[in-house]
């Protein structure tokens, strides 16, 4: 199996595994070089992320046309815009995770750490909401994400990015895991 292909399958499990994602929830996404294109590998739509095979990933180009059969993740076009904005990213996971997401339902925003890389603000970005697949979610998300490698959708979920789809599926866990350490500091200290 091409290795691309593997780690979308790994990424995909260790996030339904560490409940980042339910259901048939959440879309992970690698990009690769097949010659001279850039071919994504991309989750299906309405398929669990716990049990996927190789037959389940769908082979994009960076225009979103069909490399091989099945119908890709709705959320194809934020992944493709945000490839298209950054040379940096090979890897991409959408979560709703639940701490995160409760954030993103509320009105506190999720605190910076350390492990962000350079603190810039308090806050990490937040994107107001857009419908879930649509083009303004997408270009408004790229856009966004052209200096973070996290960003909070309002009302929705979190996107994480990274060099790897791995190492984007870590930082889809590390926002999760701060987001719920500021709810119970929160409840603390009432
Ligand atoms: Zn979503």
């Amino acid at each position: 199996m091409n290795n691309i292909i593997k780690s979308v399958i790994e990424t995909s499990k260790y996030v339904f595994e560490r409940k980042l994602v339910s259901g048939k929830a959440g879309n992970v996404s690698a990009r690769f070089k097949n010659e001279d294109m850039d071919v994504i590998a991309i989750t299906p739509t309405l398929k669990s992320l716990n049990r996927l095979n190789e037959s389940d990933i769908v082979l994009v180009d960076i225009n979103g046309k069909n490399l091989t059969k099945g119908k890709p993740s709705s959320e194809v076009f934020m992944h493709l815009a945000i490839y298209k904005s950054r040379n940096d990213v090979d890897g991409i996971v959408h979560t709703h995770s639940p701490y995160a997401t409760g954030f993103s339902f509320s009105n506190e925003k999720i605190k910076r750490l350390e492990g962000f890389g350079a603190i810039k603000t308090e806050y990490l970005p937040e994107l107001k909401y857009e419908k879930p697949g649509s083009s303004d979610l997408a270009h408004g998300a790229a856009e966004k994400l052209g200096q973070e490698d996290v960003l909070v959708l309002k009302n929705h979920g979190i996107i994480a990015i990274g060099e790897t789809v791995h190492e984007a599926g870590d930082l889809a866990e590390f926002v999760e895991e701060i987001a719920k350490t500021q709810y119970i500091t929160k409840i603390l200290n009432k």
